[in-house]
């Protein structure tokens, strides 16, 4: 793969008692700096803003309003690429952050415009574009016409739009299980998966964690999107990013959906 999409979930970035994982993020930015010296092209969809908005304004419980979830998730969002930018600087690289809307897809002309971004961004040798979903412009979880509503909806976007070869979702989970693991302790890893049946969509359970949002759902949701462009995905475990060089070197990680 040449052209990668990782997408890293707010379960795999912030702690249980609310702190930024950062041994996650220099890993993170590790791994993918090294690819991209290597030649290729990468781009990282993060969550986490709304849990690091919460750390940096010692808020314990997610809000419910909206516009709080909004107004929290700015705070987080400046706060999140700070510390990313000081993780890649360490190799050198720089972030650009890229937030976007539902426009991408409804507006032809906005939909040109973040692509010709993208074209430019990987373009260079020492950016690394950070995509997330612009939570202050969007309106609420459920409205439809503006919110994609999660992140691995968002990054399968995001791989469609660069046409990249893969999409690499890191979760806090080893990957799609045949039924939700924290229900049925002797469920089992799918290693492959190539089209979203009803029994699978059956196996996907609800909500994880405490700060996750999409759960299983949005993930299948993601990976229905990736195979009807043809494309790959791997959804596997966040904890050690150095995973994503297991993955690229054709090791059997996850879930494959193909
Ligand atoms: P993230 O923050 O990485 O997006 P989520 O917490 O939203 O992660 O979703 C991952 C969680 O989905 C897992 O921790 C698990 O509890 C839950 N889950 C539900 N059904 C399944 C399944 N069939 N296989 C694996 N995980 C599942």
């Amino acid at each position: 793969a040449d052209r990668i999409v990782v997408k890293v979930g707010t379960s795999t970035l912030i702690r249980q008692n609310s702190k930024i994982n950062l041994d996650v993020i220099k890993k993170l930015a590790h791994a993918l700096s090294i690819l991209k010296k290597e030649g290729k092209d990468v781009v990282l969809v993060s969550s986490g803003a709304i849990g690091v908005g919460m750390g940096v304004l010692g808020i314990d419980k997610r809000p419910i309003k909206i516009s709080k979830q909004q107004a929290v998730a700015a705070v987080g969002q400046a706060e999140l690429m700070q510390i990313y930018n000081e993780a890649f600087h360490e190799y050198g690289m720089s972030v650009a952050q890229i937030l976007i809307t539902r426009d991408i897809i409804d507006y032809p002309e906005s939909h040109t415009n973040v692509m010709n971004s993208f074209q430019e961004l990987l373009s260079m040798d020492n950016a690394i574009p950070i995509v997330n979903e612009n939570d202050s412009v969007t309106v609420s979880e459920l409205d439809h016409h503006t919110k994609f509503g999660d992140n691995d909806q968002l990054s399968a976007i995001v791989t469609n739009l660069v046409d990249a070869d893969l999409l690499i979702m890191l979760s806090d989970i080893d990957g799609f299980y045949n039924a939700n693991p924290l229900k049925v302790p002797d469920a089992k890893l799918v290693s492959t998966i190539d089209s979203i049946s009803p029994t699978i969509i059956a196996a996907a359970g609800g909500h994880g964690t405490k700060f996750g949002t999409g759960g299983m759902t949005t993930k299948l949701k993601a990976a229905e999107r990736i195979l009807k462009h043809n494309q790959q995905m791997v959804l596997t475990n966040g904890k050690n990013p150095d995973i994503i060089f297991n993955i690229l070197s054709g090791d059997p990680v996850g879930t494959l959906f193909s």
